[in-house]
């Protein structure tokens, strides 16, 4: 199916059932009128002279126009390009010049961002730029004043891009991932089906729209399934977040594992009833297992997934199931979705490793994106010629079929031919007393190739952690070439929007002793 074709099926199935609510506004639209109002917005962009494979670039905090858009382009196959709210000009300007956006859609200003100002500091130096549309401003109502009744829709296919969506940059430069109707549509549908989505579900988002997250496995899962998307706050904010679960009376809570965690930690958080919760999605980095536990026994989340995925594969591929057990919910990322082939291989032959051998994860199947744009070269290093598609991360498979996430290959330290993986060091030292968080990297070291690196954020009050106490703590607990030979006290650790921590940086900065 089309994206558009299926939001029909949901108006005329669930008509007066709620669609969406915006908590900041109070506003709030029945399926009804979702479509109704996406109708409009689609006609109004086919009067603004926007056609089929053209790009509308979004770049908005969350709101309800960002869901409007999404579903607008998709209904005239228009390809939607999604723009971090966190981006600044210079990286605005490469994205919207790298993907050829006619028409941007972006919110006025929120917090610190003013959106006009920057993106009027940019428009001029992208040729192909015609129009900037800010959310809120009365040019939004212009834009909608110019649909028609009855606008000539072009011919779609389900295999049509209508989606960039960057990668999160955890590793680099974001690359833009080129995705079809059929790509999200049916991994959202999955997604759904996989927590048992139906019109008695209401979805607390609070995870950015911008990313595959929010847009797939919140909006898309929750229109094929005729369930209702709950918009907390513009960006996160924990406790708006308990506030709008227990006011709309969620059933489904998502959020990455440190979301939780200032959900978990608001000195209120005993006060908000959340008894309507019973699901949701943790997914993007690996959950610690005590906060799990609080997950399902604090926040009545007792069928709460697990789910792994990239933004090239649309995004999930991996997720864990209702009834599975808190081992398998903290311990792996679960099983594969219907529809999708996995296999954990040696990255340098490409032959497929027994279970219980860590290896390079790998998969295929329609949630594979069609290629990132407009760079042929970086989709043939992804995505190889059987259409298998490389992660990059490191696997496990155990003999039930859970898949264990070891880490990424590009963050694996080498020193001297021995192979360290990041994660296990990180795991270990978590447990020291002085150590609130830590990230550990590999950094060039002359005899060794690489040596480790531990960034430690001190707990607050603790008297500072030395290298030689560090190195004391792992002695005869872990084997001595991953012993960190350098340590690094910091207050923060670079990130992601997405919320995850940017390894690269901490190498860069720190390759110098
Ligand atoms: P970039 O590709 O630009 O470096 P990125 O890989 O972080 O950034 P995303 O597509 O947002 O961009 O994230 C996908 C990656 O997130 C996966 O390849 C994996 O490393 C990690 N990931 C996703 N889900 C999980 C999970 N449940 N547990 C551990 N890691 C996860
Ligand atoms: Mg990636």
């Amino acid at each position: 199916d089309t994206l558009g074709a299926n939001l029909d099926r949901a108006v005329a199935a669930w008509p007066d059932r709620e669609a969406l609510v915006d908590v900041p506004s109070g506003r709030r639209w029945t399926y009804a009128e979702f479509g109704a109002q996406v109708e409009r917005l689609a006609s109004a962009l086919i009067a603004s002279g926007i056609a089929k494979g053209d790009r509308v670039g979004i770049w908005a905090v969350n709101c309800p126009e960002w869901v409007f858009v999404q579903y607008a382009t998709a209904r005239i196959g228009a390809i939607m390009v999604n723009i971090n709210p966190a981006y600044r000009t210079h990286e605005v300007e490469y994205v919207l010049k790298q993907s050829g956006v006619r028409l941007l859609v972006a919110s006025l200003s929120h917090k610190t961002s003013d959106y006009r100002a920057m993106a009027e500091e940019v428009r001029g130096r992208c040729p192909e730029l015609r129009e900037v549309v800010y959310i809120g401003d009365p040019g939004w109502e212009a834009l909608l004043a110019r649909a028609t009744p009855a606008p000539r829709h072009e011919e779609l296919s389900c295999d049509d891009p209508i989606n960039i969506q960057y990668t999160s940059g955890t590793t680099g430069f974001p690359k833009g991932a080129t995705l079809s109707h059929h790509n999200i549509l049916n991994n959202g549908y999955f997604v759904g089906e996989l927590i048992a989505y139906s019109e008695q579900d209401r979805i607390c988002i609070p995870v950015p729209f911008y990313h595959c997250f929010g847009m797939v496995m919140g909006n898309l899962a929750a229109t094929s399934h005729g369930a209702c998307m709950v918009i907390p706050a513009p960006s996160f904010d924990p406790a708006a977040t308990l506030r709008a679960v227990q006011q709309e009376r969620c059933t489904s809570l998502y959020g990455v594992p440190t979301m939780f965690i200032a959900e978990l930690n608001l000195p209120d958080f005993a006060t908000y009833d959340l008894s309507s919760l019973r699901t949701g999605i943790m997914a993007g980095s690996p959950c610690p297992v005590e906060v799990m536990k609080r997950v399902v026994a604090e926040m009545h989340m007792e069928q709460v997934s697990i789910c792994y995925g990239m933004t090239e594969t649309s995004p999930v591929s991996l997720q864990t199931r209702m009834d599975d057990d808190l081992e398998h919910r903290t311990g792996t990322v679960g099983r594969v979705l219907p529809h999708i082939e996995v296999k954990v291989v040696d990255p340098a032959t490409g032959v497929t490793l027994p279970r219980g051998t860590a290896g390079e994860l790998r998969t295929r199947g329609y949630s594979v994106m069609l290629g990132y744009w407009d760079e042929p070269e970086k989709t043939a290093e992804a995505i190889d010629q059987g259409r298998w598609m490389h992660t990059g991360d490191l696997a496990v498979m155990r003999e039930d079929g859970y898949v264990e996430i070891v880490g990424r290959i590009k963050d694996m330290i080498i020193r001297g031919g021995e192979n360290i993986y990041p994660r296990e060091v990180e795991e270990f030292l978590y447990r020291h007393p002085k150590i609130a968080d830590v990230q550990v990297v590999g950094v060039p070291h002359e005899r060794y190739g690489e040596e480790v690196l531990a960034c430690v954020i001190p707990r607050d009050g603790a008297d500072p952690l030395t290298l030689e106490e560090l190195r004391a703590y792992c002695d005869g607990q872990l084997a001595h070439y991953k012993v960190p030979s350098r340590l690094k006290i910091l207050d923060s650790f670079p990130m992601t929007v997405s919320g995850k921590v940017r390894k690269i940086e901490l190498r860069e900065r720190y390759a110098a002793r």
